[in-house]
């Protein structure tokens, strides 16, 4: 997959704020998002400040990254694992795509389900 040129988030005073996920387009962003604050765990999509910065709309295949407070790490990851299609790494327990070959997180080769 292409690689973006993502805009780094401005964290204003929220704190030190950590990828969790990267989805795929902007609709499966606000999904994670929703569930993340359906528990309680405030998040923030950085695809929304590439798209004001650019004032560009993100299509369906843009990237969009997830970040969370830290101290939500590692809520958020077990939350966005319970997704369609999302799995977590065994190594970091960060979510994993079922599909992907290796975590984004850590790196780790994945079990290729078959
Ligand atoms: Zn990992």
């Amino acid at each position: 997959m292409d690689e973006l040129p993502v805009i780094d988030a401005t964290v204003g005073d929220a704190g030190e704020l950590v990828e969790v996920w990267r989805a795929q387009g902007e609709m499966d962003g606000q999904l994670a998002r929703a569930l993340l604050e359906g528990s309680g765990i405030e998040s923030m999509l950085s695809g929304e400040a590439l798209r004001l910065t650019h004032g560009l709309t993100v299509d369906g295949l843009a990237e969009v990254r997830i970040l969370v407070r830290e101290e939500d790490v590692t809520k958020a990851c077990e939350i966005i694992a319970t997704m369609e299609n999302v799995s977590s790494c065994p190594n970091c327990r960060f979510p994993v795509r079922v599909e992907d070959a290796r975590c984004q997180n850590c790196d780790a080769s994945l079990p290729r389900g078959s």
